[in-house]
């Protein structure tokens, strides 16, 4: 079993700029990861499985629903605290953080963002406490980057909807207990569903031969005539805007979470370069890899203080979806080079099981490309400071 020697890079004192909850909830969900993630994960990634004896752990630290309000079951924290155990999720598996964030900011959300009372009352606590685990149905086959051209519709049959169409991609899809889906109505206008498993006509068929994320269970979601009851559509919200507003909230909890994987990859190679000797002394000793782990600290340091104020925006209700998008490219980029650079720090020994970093370096394949590509944040970027859209 391999020894979790994590100290967690702090190099402008972040700390001072937290609450003493902040640090709380952080050093639970840095303690958590450190018992029950990073002795099991390497051997989850390998076997390709998502642990779910770590469901009721994540509960207890606060990852399902951190800041939906505790009288739905959730945290009740600020988007600090969201971030917060985001990055430690992170610092141990991307996939692990891919669970929490689509239970979170992609189930929970919504039906609390869009949803009827009703709703929030019933699946709410549940979610909260991981008795249901969810998934979030946006992307197609044939429509990724571009979900408003979605063809998965419903039509109103007067006592119930019956919904057509598959979405691929899905995380969580093979254990979840019900699905959020995003759909066409007769009109062309998309709303969100609450589809639940055991529903006649809906299956989700899980995706294999994934080399990232191989702790997160990917898979799709096939809808064959599904009777859906007139009281799963959430009401409140329709059009694109409203699987976009959940995104929002995802992205920002990866903006958090990406640190967390260049942190590790960071601290693992500082160590390691400290340990091995060559030629005489200690690798750390040598301007190229001191160049390296020089660079490293520099990049995660503008990424955390990025993450800290646009939470402080967030709280303040503040945050526009155009910087969510800066955040989320920047420091997923950030943590994929830092993972890359750190891989070569640990020559061979970098491409084991004994080391996370090649781990985190595949998963965060996935991180650049989910949750809207690297291209595609770009342009939002480019189009928020123009005013004109170059997708088309
Ligand atoms: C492991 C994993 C888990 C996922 N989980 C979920 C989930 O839970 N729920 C969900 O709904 N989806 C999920 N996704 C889907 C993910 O959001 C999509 O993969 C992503 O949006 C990109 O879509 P695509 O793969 O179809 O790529 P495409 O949209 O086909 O893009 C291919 C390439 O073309 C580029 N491109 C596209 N449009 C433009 C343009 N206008 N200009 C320039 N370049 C462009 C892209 O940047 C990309 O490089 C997941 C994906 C993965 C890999």
């Amino acid at each position: 079993m391999r020894t979790d020697n994590f100290q967690a890079p702090d190099y402008y004192n972040i700390d001072e700029l937290l609450t003493d909850e902040h640090k709380i909830v952080r050093d639970a969900a840095r303690e958590w990861v450190k018992r029950e993630i990073s002795p099991i994960i390497e051997d989850a990634a390998q076997k390709a499985e998502f642990p779910k004896s770590i469901i009721s752990g994540l509960a207890e630290i606060g990852a399902f629903g951190p800041y939906i309000p505790e009288e739905y079951g959730g945290a009740g924290l600020d988007q600090i605290s969201y971030g917060l155990i985001m990055q430690e999720i992170e610092r141990g598996d991307s996939g692990v953080r891919s669970t929490a964030s689509v239970q979170s900011s992609l189930v929970m959300f919504p039906i609390y963002k869009y949803g009827t009372e009703e709703q929030r009352k019933k699946y709410l606590p549940k979610l909260a406490s991981g008795e249901f685990m969810g998934c979030f149905g946006l992307t197609e086959p044939d429509h990724g980057s571009n979900p408003g051209g979605m063809t998965t519709n419903f039509k109103d049959k007067g006592d119930h909807y019956l919904l057509n169409g598959a979405k691929m991609w899905i995380s969580n899809a093979p254990f979840a207990d019900i699905a959020v889906v995003w759909a066409k109505d007769e009109n062309g206008r998309i709303h969100g569903l609450i589809v639940e498993r055991g529903m006649e006509g809906f299956s989700t068929p899980e995706t294999h031969n994934k080399w990232s994320l191989r702790a997160s269970a990917t898979g799709e979601l096939i809808f064959d005539n599904v009777k859906v009851p007139k009281e799963n559509l959430m009401p409140n919200k329709s059009g694109l805007g409203a699987p976009l507003g959940c995104l929002d909230s995802a992205r920002y909890g990866i903006a958090w979470g990406a640190i967390g994987a260049a942190m590790d990859c960071y601290d693992t190679a500082l160590r390691y370069a400290k340990e091995r000797v060559q030629f005489d002394k200690p690798i750390a000793g040598t301007q190229l890899q001191q160049k390296k782990l020089a660079e490293m600290i520099t990049e995660i340091t503008k990424a955390q203080l990025m993450a800290w104020r646009l939470g402080v925006l967030k709280n303040e209700g503040k945050a526009t979806s155009a910087q969510i998008s800066m955040a989320k490219r920047n420091n997923v980029e950030m943590a994929i080079k830092i993972a890359r650079e750190a891989r070569q720090i640990l020559g061979g020994m970098g491409i084991t099981g004994e080391y996370s970093i090649m781990r985190h370096m595949m998963n965060l394949e996935s991180v650049i490309t989910y949750e809207g590509t690297h291209d595609i944040h770009l342009l939002i970027t480019g189009m928020d400071i123009t005013g004109i859209p170059a997708f088309q």
